[in-house]
């Protein structure tokens, strides 16, 4: 028996480990859900609705080839131990994982058992990111070299190695309750590429201005990030459709192109950034679970404030901004990177939460989460790098600046509802009694106490050492092998993309 063992690659498309499959013989395509994995803090309801409307349609993508998918529900090792006792497997084909540190053991086991069983598991490259990578000298490169290849497009007929299929648990069967998601989630190819095509013509001009405020982010910004994290589309699909964009805007005369150059370049270069925070968790797995500098595990107690963490989880700090997000992140299941960023700013440094408790619940929140994104923001947005800028967002400021007439926190905080716009980003010193609470902390109180801290621990010298050996392991290179611009696309002949 052979198997195609899918993972966060739930396509047919431009799927290497799928043409080598195809080479082998008769062969099962697998998806096995762990009910362990999903029992992880990080994990969550909202994702694993989404999970299960991707492998519906998987199923359907698989059936166009003659094949379908195999759902396995167990331990990874006592499924492919169930088969291999009753098939003997031969292969086991599937993308690299850079997933959570649950994911990661699971790995090591397996690849351990697959050995000890003389069974091949051939891992393929995921999306850029390089297993093993000895340094990152010439990694953009690379990266660009990858995705200029041509998307894999053969979806030759194959023959399917027929074995039982359970049914997709329902998520309350996995102990996964709804956690108050008001939106469809929906994980088909065809939304998927519905997104892409409406973001690179329609939604996406304006893309460099409005990503930052929440009150435009949500139909400026291309809204990918879920099919990209669970692989229904590749992020080489996703570059070539964007070059291909760029190549018919720069056909046109200048003056049609608008405001579209600018937002295509910032858009690609975004395609980059999320290979480059994957790679760093590939790195070091540690990124989830441990300060990237390790001077930092003096400053912060886990566990130390929970009635400020619960406020925060409940979007009740007293701070319109931040609830508003909070609250519309918990029904929307998506926010834009600033309001990100502003969140765990406001947590880590704010209410001087540490980062591993804010973390996997903010995590959880994200239908799109991706833990080498998630966990080196987190640390980056609460100054735990030891390399990157200090950046403490003001929420009032990120208030006025990103929603000034107070449309988006009306919508999330009804208890403002009724709140004019020069009172919204202060309630707390106006008169009218709004049903909404005080603030938690106080604001420059609290920055200036984090400011203090953080920016003291920067001047010492074995800090300063620290971060040198941090930025050799893992900032984007300048110089050598990074291309200043990305390099010209070659014009494909026909036409690549039908989107
Ligand atoms: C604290 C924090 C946690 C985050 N957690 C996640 C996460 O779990 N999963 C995730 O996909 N993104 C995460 N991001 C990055 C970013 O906020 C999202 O990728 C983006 O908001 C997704 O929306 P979009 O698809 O419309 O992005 P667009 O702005 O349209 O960008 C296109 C794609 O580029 C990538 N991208 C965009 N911004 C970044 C970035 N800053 N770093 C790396 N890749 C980027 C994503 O794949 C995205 O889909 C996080 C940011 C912060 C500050």
């Amino acid at each position: 028996m052979n198997i195609l063992w899918y993972k966060y690659d739930l396509r047919v498309t431009d799927h290497h480990p799928l043409v080598l499959a195809n080479q082998s013989g008769p062969w099962a395509a697998i998806y096995i859900i762990e009910p362990m994995l999903w029992q992880e803090p990080d994990m969550s309801y909202r994702q694993y609705c989404f999970l299960a409307s991707c492998l519906k349609d998987l199923d359907q993508q698989l059936r166009a080839i003659g094949q379908r998918l195999i759902i396995k529900v167990g331990e990874v090792e006592q499924v492919f131990s169930d088969l291999h006792q009753r098939y003997a497997i031969s292969n086991v084909w599937a993308h690299e994982e850079t997933k959570n540190s649950w994911t990661y053991s699971r790995d090591k086991k397996i690849r351990t058992w697959f050995k000890a069983n003389h069974i091949t598991f051939t891992e393929c490259p995921h999306n850029g990111v390089v297993r093993r990578l000895k340094n990152r000298d010439g990694w953009a490169k690379q990266w660009y070299d990858q995705m200029y290849q041509p998307v894999i497009k053969r979806t030759d007929q194959s023959e399917a190695f027929t074995v039982h299929s359970d049914p997709i648990p329902l998520a309350e069967e996995l102990n996964l309750q709804p956690d108050g998601i008001a939106v469809s989630l929906e994980g088909t190819r065809q939304k998927a590429l519905q997104c892409l095509k409406s973001f690179l013509y329609q939604r996406g001009e304006h893309y460099t201005r409005e990503m930052s405020s929440p009150v435009t982010a949500y139909t400026s910004c291309s809204r990918l990030s879920r099919y990209i994290t669970y692989g229904v589309i590749s992020m080489r699909e996703v570059f070539h459709a964007c070059t291909q964009r760029q190549q018919e805007l720069n056909r046109l005369p200048p003056e049609h192109r608008g405001k579209w150059p600018n937002a295509m370049r910032s858009f690609a270069s975004r395609l980059r950034w999320h290979c480059h925070f994957i790679q760093k968790l590939e790195d070091q797995p540690s990124i989830e679970y441990e300060n990237m500098h390790r001077a930092y595990d003096t400053i912060r107690t886990m566990g130390e404030y929970p009635d400020r963490l619960q406020a925060w989880k409940n979007g009740q700090t007293g701070y319109p901004m931040i609830d508003a997000c909070m609250r519309a992140l918990i029904k929307e299941g998506w926010i834009n990177f600033r309001m990100r960023a502003m969140l765990m700013s406001f947590a880590s440094y704010h209410l001087w939460i540490d980062w591993r408790d804010s973390a996997p619940y903010l995590a959880s929140l994200f239908v799109d989460y991706e833990p080498g994104i998630h966990y080196s923001q987190c640390q980056m947005q609460s100054g735990t790098t030891g390399i990157n800028a200090i950046r403490i967002y003001n929420p009032i400021k990120q208030g006025i600046d990103q929603d000034p007439d107070g449309v988006f926190i009306r919508k999330w905080v009804k208890e403002l509802s009724q709140a004019p716009s020069d009172e919204i980003h202060r309630p707390w010193e106006f008169e009218n009694a709004y049903d909404y609470p005080a603030p938690i902390v106080d604001e420059k109180e609290a920055r200036q106490h984090a400011s203090k801290i953080l920016y003291g621990m920067r001047k010492d010298q074995s800090h300063k050492a620290a971060a040198k050996e941090i930025v050799k392991k893992h900032a984007s290179r300048k110089r050598p092998g990074r291309p200043k611009r990305p390099p010209k696309a070659k014009p494909s002949p026909q036409k690549e993309f039908e989107l």
